[in-house]
Protein backbone atom coordinates (compact mmCIF):
# COMPACT_ATOMS: atom_id res chain seq x y z
CA UNK A 1 0.00 0.00 0.00
CA UNK A 2 0.74 3.89 -0.51
CA UNK A 3 0.52 7.22 0.33
CA UNK A 4 0.09 9.80 -2.22
CA UNK A 5 2.37 13.19 -2.62
CA UNK A 6 1.41 15.46 -5.15
CA UNK A 7 4.21 18.63 -5.32
CA UNK A 8 3.42 21.79 -7.22
CA UNK A 9 1.02 20.17 -9.48
CA UNK A 10 -0.38 22.78 -12.35
CA UNK A 11 -3.58 22.40 -14.22
CA UNK A 12 -4.20 24.20 -17.35
CA UNK A 13 -6.72 23.76 -20.33
CA UNK A 14 -5.36 25.45 -22.87
CA UNK A 15 -5.04 29.04 -21.39
CA UNK A 16 -7.01 28.56 -18.42
CA UNK A 17 -5.14 27.60 -15.67
CA UNK A 18 -7.34 25.21 -12.95
CA UNK A 19 -4.89 24.37 -10.62
CA UNK A 20 -2.51 26.51 -9.25
CA UNK A 21 0.20 24.78 -7.74
CA UNK A 22 -1.14 21.84 -5.30
CA UNK A 23 1.15 20.63 -2.31
CA UNK A 24 -0.15 17.89 -0.93
CA UNK A 25 0.88 15.06 1.43
CA UNK A 26 -1.33 11.73 1.60
CA UNK A 27 -0.24 9.32 4.12
CA UNK A 28 -0.53 5.54 3.24
CA UNK A 29 -4.03 4.44 4.72
CA UNK A 30 -5.21 7.79 5.23
CA UNK A 31 -8.96 8.73 4.22
CA UNK A 32 -8.28 11.92 2.46
CA UNK A 33 -11.22 14.32 1.30
CA UNK A 34 -11.02 16.70 -1.07
CA UNK A 35 -13.98 19.60 -0.27
CA UNK A 36 -14.86 22.62 -1.57
CA UNK A 37 -17.56 24.15 -3.76
CA UNK A 38 -18.41 23.45 -7.74
CA UNK A 39 -16.09 24.23 -10.08
CA UNK A 40 -13.05 24.56 -7.53
CA UNK A 41 -10.82 21.99 -9.56
CA UNK A 42 -11.94 18.71 -6.95
CA UNK A 43 -12.26 16.61 -9.81
CA UNK A 44 -9.69 17.97 -11.74
CA UNK A 45 -6.95 16.98 -9.36
CA UNK A 46 -8.12 13.66 -8.69
CA UNK A 47 -8.67 12.55 -12.10
CA UNK A 48 -4.50 13.71 -12.35
CA UNK A 49 -3.85 11.37 -9.80
CA UNK A 50 -5.75 9.05 -11.93
CA UNK A 51 -3.86 9.82 -14.81
CA UNK A 52 -7.40 10.89 -16.40
CA UNK A 53 -5.80 13.97 -17.23
CA UNK A 54 -2.59 15.01 -18.48
CA UNK A 55 -0.65 17.00 -15.54
CA UNK A 56 0.82 20.43 -16.86
CA UNK A 57 3.11 21.10 -14.06
CA UNK A 58 4.87 19.65 -11.02
CA UNK A 59 4.53 15.86 -10.07
CA UNK A 60 2.51 13.07 -8.61
CA UNK A 61 4.14 10.80 -6.53
CA UNK A 62 1.87 6.76 -5.63
CA UNK A 63 4.00 5.30 -3.22
CA UNK A 64 7.64 6.13 -4.40
CA UNK A 65 6.61 5.85 -7.81
CA UNK A 66 6.59 8.84 -10.45
CA UNK A 67 3.12 8.64 -11.93
CA UNK A 68 3.23 12.17 -13.33
CA UNK A 69 2.52 10.61 -17.11
CA UNK A 70 2.39 6.70 -16.31
CA UNK A 71 -0.88 5.42 -18.10
CA UNK A 72 -4.01 5.22 -15.72
CA UNK A 73 -3.38 0.86 -15.95
CA UNK A 74 0.09 1.58 -14.09
CA UNK A 75 -0.81 3.62 -11.69
CA UNK A 76 -2.27 1.30 -8.72
CA UNK A 77 -5.29 3.39 -8.42
CA UNK A 78 -9.14 2.64 -9.16
CA UNK A 79 -11.55 4.79 -9.30
CA UNK A 80 -14.99 5.27 -8.52
CA UNK A 81 -17.18 7.32 -10.34
CA UNK A 82 -21.05 9.51 -9.18
CA UNK A 83 -21.93 7.70 -12.37
CA UNK A 84 -21.95 3.72 -11.63
CA UNK A 85 -22.31 2.53 -15.43
CA UNK A 86 -22.44 -1.16 -14.78
CA UNK A 87 -23.60 -3.28 -17.45
CA UNK A 88 -26.92 -3.63 -17.33
CA UNK A 89 -27.24 -7.52 -19.23
CA UNK A 90 -24.53 -8.52 -16.95
CA UNK A 91 -24.84 -10.36 -13.10
CA UNK A 92 -23.46 -8.03 -9.77
CA UNK A 93 -21.26 -11.29 -9.95
CA UNK A 94 -19.78 -10.80 -13.45
CA UNK A 95 -19.90 -6.61 -13.33
CA UNK A 96 -17.46 -7.06 -10.59
CA UNK A 97 -15.27 -9.42 -12.00
CA UNK A 98 -15.23 -7.81 -15.87
CA UNK A 99 -12.19 -5.93 -15.17
CA UNK A 100 -10.02 -9.14 -14.07
CA UNK A 101 -11.50 -11.02 -16.97
CA UNK A 102 -9.96 -8.17 -19.19
CA UNK A 103 -7.01 -8.28 -17.71
CA UNK A 104 -7.00 -12.12 -18.33
CA UNK A 105 -7.14 -13.47 -14.52
CA UNK A 106 -7.80 -17.01 -14.44
CA UNK A 107 -11.38 -18.05 -13.57
CA UNK A 108 -11.28 -19.33 -9.87
CA UNK A 109 -9.28 -15.94 -8.85
CA UNK A 110 -11.50 -13.91 -10.01
CA UNK A 111 -14.32 -16.03 -8.40
CA UNK A 112 -12.39 -15.57 -5.11
CA UNK A 113 -11.63 -12.10 -5.56
CA UNK A 114 -15.64 -11.28 -6.21
CA UNK A 115 -16.64 -13.43 -3.36
CA UNK A 116 -14.37 -11.84 -0.92
CA UNK A 117 -15.55 -8.26 -2.24
CA UNK A 118 -18.83 -8.95 -1.85
CA UNK A 119 -18.59 -10.49 1.77
CA UNK A 120 -17.14 -7.05 2.82
CA UNK A 121 -19.87 -4.62 1.02
CA UNK A 122 -23.23 -7.26 1.95
CA UNK A 123 -23.35 -8.03 -1.53
CA UNK A 124 -23.82 -11.84 -1.21
CA UNK A 125 -27.18 -12.62 -1.45
CA UNK A 126 -27.51 -10.21 -5.01
CA UNK A 127 -24.23 -11.95 -7.13
CA UNK A 128 -26.90 -13.52 -9.26
CA UNK A 129 -29.19 -10.02 -10.49
CA UNK A 130 -28.88 -7.90 -12.33
CA UNK A 131 -28.35 -4.09 -11.98
CA UNK A 132 -31.81 -3.12 -13.08
CA UNK A 133 -33.10 -5.85 -9.72
CA UNK A 134 -30.96 -3.73 -7.07
CA UNK A 135 -31.49 -0.47 -5.50
CA UNK A 136 -29.10 2.69 -5.82
CA UNK A 137 -27.36 1.94 -2.85
CA UNK A 138 -26.44 -1.60 -4.09
CA UNK A 139 -25.84 -0.65 -7.20
CA UNK A 140 -23.14 1.62 -6.07
CA UNK A 141 -22.04 -1.05 -3.76
CA UNK A 142 -21.67 -2.88 -6.99
CA UNK A 143 -19.67 0.21 -8.69
CA UNK A 144 -17.21 0.13 -5.39
CA UNK A 145 -17.24 -3.69 -5.54
CA UNK A 146 -15.18 -3.65 -8.70
CA UNK A 147 -12.71 -1.10 -7.31
CA UNK A 148 -11.59 -3.51 -4.60
CA UNK A 149 -11.44 -6.95 -6.89
CA UNK A 150 -8.42 -5.16 -8.33
CA UNK A 151 -6.60 -4.26 -5.12
CA UNK A 152 -5.18 -1.06 -6.04
CA UNK A 153 -3.22 0.80 -3.43
CA UNK A 154 -5.22 3.77 -3.54
CA UNK A 155 -8.69 4.27 -3.66
CA UNK A 156 -9.87 7.12 -6.18
CA UNK A 157 -14.04 7.95 -5.29
CA UNK A 158 -15.29 11.25 -7.22
CA UNK A 159 -18.41 11.83 -5.61
CA UNK A 160 -19.99 8.85 -5.14
CA UNK A 161 -22.73 9.47 -3.09
CA UNK A 162 -23.97 11.82 -4.73
CA UNK A 163 -26.77 10.40 -6.68
CA UNK A 164 -28.32 8.86 -3.78
CA UNK A 165 -31.49 9.42 -1.38
CA UNK A 166 -30.68 11.80 1.59
CA UNK A 167 -31.45 8.53 4.17
CA UNK A 168 -29.08 6.05 1.69
CA UNK A 169 -26.21 8.59 1.35
CA UNK A 170 -26.27 8.16 5.26
CA UNK A 171 -26.24 4.42 4.99
CA UNK A 172 -23.30 4.68 2.60
CA UNK A 173 -21.10 6.73 4.18
CA UNK A 174 -21.44 4.73 7.21
CA UNK A 175 -20.43 1.69 4.75
CA UNK A 176 -17.77 3.49 3.43
CA UNK A 177 -16.54 4.51 7.14
CA UNK A 178 -16.10 0.51 7.47
CA UNK A 179 -14.98 -0.22 4.48
CA UNK A 180 -12.00 1.58 4.98
CA UNK A 181 -11.07 0.37 8.22
CA UNK A 182 -11.74 -3.23 6.75
CA UNK A 183 -9.51 -2.96 3.84
CA UNK A 184 -7.22 -0.12 5.40
CA UNK A 185 -6.16 0.92 1.84
CA UNK A 186 -5.16 4.68 1.16
CA UNK A 187 -8.25 7.01 -0.33
CA UNK A 188 -9.04 10.17 -1.79
CA UNK A 189 -12.62 11.47 -1.63
CA UNK A 190 -14.12 14.11 -3.43
CA UNK A 191 -17.29 15.85 -2.25
CA UNK A 192 -18.85 18.99 -2.06
CA UNK A 193 -20.11 17.96 0.85
CA UNK A 194 -19.23 19.51 4.31
CA UNK A 195 -21.01 17.17 6.20
CA UNK A 196 -19.33 13.99 4.53
CA UNK A 197 -16.02 15.44 4.52
CA UNK A 198 -16.15 15.87 8.12
CA UNK A 199 -17.56 12.56 8.80
CA UNK A 200 -14.97 10.46 6.94
CA UNK A 201 -12.02 12.17 6.74
CA UNK A 202 -8.69 11.11 8.38
CA UNK A 203 -7.84 15.03 6.30
CA UNK A 204 -9.84 17.26 5.02
CA UNK A 205 -7.98 19.39 1.83
CA UNK A 206 -10.24 22.87 1.17
CA UNK A 207 -9.81 23.40 -2.19
CA UNK A 208 -11.15 27.01 -3.54
CA UNK A 209 -10.59 28.18 -7.49
CA UNK A 210 -7.55 25.50 -7.97
CA UNK A 211 -5.56 26.48 -4.65
CA UNK A 212 -5.80 24.26 -0.81
CA UNK A 213 -7.29 27.06 1.27
CA UNK A 214 -6.05 24.59 4.51
CA UNK A 215 -5.31 20.91 5.06
CA UNK A 216 -6.05 19.40 8.62
CA UNK A 217 -8.24 16.63 10.45
CA UNK A 218 -12.08 17.67 10.51
CA UNK A 219 -11.98 18.99 13.87
CA UNK A 220 -9.04 20.96 13.44
CA UNK A 221 -10.84 23.17 10.74
CA UNK A 222 -13.82 23.69 12.45
CA UNK A 223 -11.87 24.35 15.74
CA UNK A 224 -9.18 26.50 14.65
CA UNK A 225 -9.27 27.69 10.76
CA UNK A 226 -6.81 30.00 8.96
CA UNK A 227 -9.32 32.13 6.84
CA UNK A 228 -13.20 33.31 6.69
CA UNK A 229 -13.83 30.78 3.51
CA UNK A 230 -12.65 27.63 5.57
CA UNK A 231 -14.44 28.66 8.83
CA UNK A 232 -17.90 29.51 6.74
CA UNK A 233 -17.26 26.16 4.43
CA UNK A 234 -16.61 24.02 7.34
CA UNK A 235 -19.78 23.33 10.16
CA UNK A 236 -23.13 23.66 9.63
CA UNK A 237 -24.98 25.69 9.58
CA UNK A 238 -22.42 28.46 8.38
CA UNK A 239 -20.52 30.66 10.76
CA UNK A 240 -22.03 33.75 10.97
CA UNK A 241 -19.85 36.45 10.26
CA UNK A 242 -20.22 40.14 11.66
CA UNK A 243 -18.65 43.34 10.78
CA UNK A 244 -16.76 44.98 13.53
CA UNK A 245 -14.51 47.43 14.32
CA UNK A 246 -11.24 47.66 16.38
CA UNK A 247 -11.01 49.70 19.44
CA UNK A 248 -7.75 48.69 20.85
CA UNK A 249 -7.93 45.31 23.15
CA UNK A 250 -11.45 44.56 21.48
CA UNK A 251 -13.96 44.80 18.57
CA UNK A 252 -17.16 46.29 18.93
CA UNK A 253 -19.80 44.88 17.31
CA UNK A 254 -22.54 47.30 15.48
CA UNK A 255 -25.04 43.99 15.47
CA UNK A 256 -24.88 43.17 18.62
CA UNK A 257 -25.83 47.31 19.89
CA UNK A 258 -22.49 47.98 19.60
CA UNK A 259 -21.35 45.31 21.95
CA UNK A 260 -17.33 45.68 23.03
CA UNK A 261 -15.79 42.48 23.44
CA UNK A 262 -12.15 42.02 24.44
CA UNK A 263 -9.99 39.58 22.92
CA UNK A 264 -6.53 38.65 23.33
CA UNK A 265 -5.68 38.32 19.65
CA UNK A 266 -3.34 40.01 18.00
CA UNK A 267 -5.06 43.65 16.12
CA UNK A 268 -2.16 45.06 15.97
CA UNK A 269 -2.14 44.55 12.36
CA UNK A 270 -5.96 44.88 11.61
CA UNK A 271 -6.69 48.05 10.64
CA UNK A 272 -9.84 49.21 12.05
CA UNK A 273 -12.43 46.99 10.23
CA UNK A 274 -12.65 43.30 11.52
CA UNK A 275 -15.02 39.93 10.91
CA UNK A 276 -15.92 38.54 13.49
CA UNK A 277 -17.20 34.82 13.21
CA UNK A 278 -19.32 32.85 15.79
CA UNK A 279 -20.84 29.44 15.00
CA UNK A 280 -24.24 29.19 15.83
CA UNK A 281 -23.50 26.54 17.99
CA UNK A 282 -22.14 28.79 20.57
CA UNK A 283 -24.63 31.44 20.57
CA UNK A 284 -27.43 31.64 23.02
CA UNK A 285 -30.55 33.70 23.30
CA UNK A 286 -30.59 36.32 25.60
CA UNK A 287 -34.64 37.27 25.92
CA UNK A 288 -33.79 40.34 28.33
CA UNK A 289 -31.72 41.94 25.29
CA UNK A 290 -33.29 43.94 22.60
CA UNK A 291 -30.78 44.15 19.57
CA UNK A 292 -32.35 41.29 17.44
CA UNK A 293 -35.72 40.46 16.41
CA UNK A 294 -36.48 37.20 15.34
CA UNK A 295 -37.15 36.66 11.77
CA UNK A 296 -37.59 32.89 11.84
CA UNK A 297 -37.38 29.75 14.09
CA UNK A 298 -37.00 26.53 12.58
CA UNK A 299 -37.68 23.22 14.38
CA UNK A 300 -35.35 20.48 13.45
CA UNK A 301 -36.33 18.17 16.82
CA UNK A 302 -33.05 17.42 17.91
CA UNK A 303 -32.33 21.43 17.38
CA UNK A 304 -33.66 24.28 16.70
CA UNK A 305 -32.36 26.86 14.18
CA UNK A 306 -33.32 30.81 15.26
CA UNK A 307 -32.69 33.57 12.60
CA UNK A 308 -32.10 37.21 13.86
CA UNK A 309 -31.95 40.37 11.81
CA UNK A 310 -29.67 43.01 13.08
CA UNK A 311 -30.09 46.56 12.64
CA UNK A 312 -27.96 46.48 10.49
CA UNK A 313 -28.89 44.49 7.75
CA UNK A 314 -27.04 41.64 9.07
CA UNK A 315 -28.50 37.99 9.75
CA UNK A 316 -27.31 36.12 12.50
CA UNK A 317 -28.49 32.26 12.75
CA UNK A 318 -28.60 30.37 16.83
CA UNK A 319 -28.64 26.62 17.37
CA UNK A 320 -30.56 25.68 20.46
CA UNK A 321 -31.52 22.46 21.97
CA UNK A 322 -33.99 24.59 24.32
CA UNK A 323 -37.54 24.25 22.86
CA UNK A 324 -37.90 28.01 21.53
CA UNK A 325 -41.78 27.84 20.77
CA UNK A 326 -41.86 30.82 22.84
CA UNK A 327 -39.95 33.07 20.50
CA UNK A 328 -42.58 34.53 18.07
CA UNK A 329 -41.41 36.11 14.66
CA UNK A 330 -40.91 39.65 15.45
CA UNK A 331 -39.93 39.43 19.59
CA UNK A 332 -36.83 41.66 20.33
CA UNK A 333 -33.83 39.72 22.03
CA UNK A 334 -30.14 39.45 22.23
CA UNK A 335 -27.40 36.82 22.37
CA UNK A 336 -24.49 35.71 24.55
CA UNK A 337 -21.73 34.09 23.50
CA UNK A 338 -18.25 32.98 25.22
CA UNK A 339 -15.51 35.67 23.75
CA UNK A 340 -12.74 32.52 23.68
CA UNK A 341 -15.43 31.57 21.18
CA UNK A 342 -15.37 34.55 18.63
CA UNK A 343 -13.02 34.34 15.65
CA UNK A 344 -11.54 37.59 14.41
CA UNK A 345 -10.52 37.81 10.56
CA UNK A 346 -8.73 40.76 8.79
CA UNK A 347 -11.57 42.54 6.53
CA UNK A 348 -9.44 42.61 3.63
CA UNK A 349 -7.41 39.60 3.25
CA UNK A 350 -9.97 37.24 5.41
CA UNK A 351 -7.18 35.73 6.77
CA UNK A 352 -7.73 34.57 10.53
CA UNK A 353 -6.66 37.06 13.30
CA UNK A 354 -5.18 35.41 16.43
P1 LIG B 1 -15.20 20.36 -9.21
O1 LIG B 1 -15.02 18.90 -9.37
O2 LIG B 1 -14.56 20.93 -7.99
O3 LIG B 1 -16.65 20.79 -9.28
P2 LIG B 1 -13.76 20.50 -11.72
O4 LIG B 1 -12.45 19.92 -11.32
O5 LIG B 1 -14.70 19.64 -12.47
O6 LIG B 1 -14.48 21.12 -10.44
O7 LIG B 1 -13.49 21.80 -12.60
C1 LIG B 1 -12.58 22.80 -12.21
C2 LIG B 1 -12.55 23.90 -13.25
O8 LIG B 1 -11.97 23.41 -14.45
C3 LIG B 1 -13.92 24.43 -13.60
O9 LIG B 1 -13.85 25.82 -13.70
C4 LIG B 1 -14.20 23.79 -14.94
O10 LIG B 1 -15.03 24.62 -15.72
C5 LIG B 1 -12.82 23.66 -15.52
N1 LIG B 1 -12.72 22.52 -16.47
C6 LIG B 1 -12.95 21.22 -16.17
N2 LIG B 1 -12.75 20.43 -17.24
C7 LIG B 1 -12.41 21.27 -18.26
C8 LIG B 1 -12.07 21.07 -19.65
N3 LIG B 1 -12.06 19.86 -20.20
N4 LIG B 1 -11.77 22.18 -20.37
C9 LIG B 1 -11.77 23.41 -19.81
N5 LIG B 1 -12.08 23.65 -18.53
C10 LIG B 1 -12.39 22.60 -17.75
MG1 LIG C 1 -16.42 17.38 -9.66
Amino acid sequence: MSGVKISNAIKKYESVQVIHGVDLDVEDGEFCVFVGPSGCGKSTLLRMIAGLEETTGGTIQIGDRDVTHADPAERGIAMVFQTYALYPHMTVEQNMGFGLKMNGVEKDVIKQKVRDASQILKLDDYLDRKPKALSGGQRQRVAIGRAIVRGPEVFLFDEPLSNLDAELRVEMRVELARLHKEIGATMIYVTHDQVEAMTLADKIVVLRAGIVEQVGSPMKLYKDPDNKFVAGFIGSPGMNFLNATVASKAVKIPAFGDRQVSTSADLSKAGTDISVGVRPQHLTIDPTGSDLSVNLVEHLGGVTYVYLDAGTGERIIVETNADEDVLEIGTKVSVSFEAENMMLFDAKTEKRVR
